[in-house]
């Protein structure tokens, strides 16, 4: 069973983020860096900000990241996660992944516990149909 439930919208990749959303489906979370100069960039765009080439790798992040900000989301803005409610939505960052932070939640967390810096280890939640998204749990 998902985190959210199964009335929640999808993700819908498109051409510049299929690669993200390819790496997910393998339970791998990767984010994209320029195939020339190596700069970092997320979310996904078609071209590098740093050299302007198009060529792409991907890098797999550490399955631990520390929380650079959060919020308790107590109000739903779309009736699918009324039923999740409250819940915490996070930036998390990683290690050797400089500028890069993941917008994602925490999940089996007392929201009153959680705080900035704290330690979490990535699980994946299983939203059917092959896809998976990256959650955290604290560490
Ligand atoms: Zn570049």
């Amino acid at each position: 069973m998902s985190f959210f439930p199964a009335d929640m919208p999808r993700p819908e990749p498109n051409y510049d983020d299929e690669g993200f959303w390819k790496n997910y489906a393998e339970k791998r979370l990767c984010f994209q860096a320029c195939g020339d100069c190596g700069a970092l960039r997320h979310p996904p765009t078609p071209i590098c900000h740093a050299c302007h080439s198009v060529e792409v790798t991907w890098l797999e992040a550490p399955s631990t990241g520390t929380i650079y900000s959060y919020n308790v989301v107590h109000h739903a803005g779309h009736t699918a996660v009324e039923s999740a409610l409250p819940y915490v939505g996070a930036l998390v960052e990683f290690e050797g992944f400089p500028g890069v932070r993941l917008v994602t939640n925490v999940t089996d967390v007392d929201p009153a516990a959680m705080q900035i810096g704290m330690r979490v280890n990535l699980w994946w939640d299983d939203i059917g149909e092959g896809m998976f998204i990256p959650r955290f749990k604290p560490a």
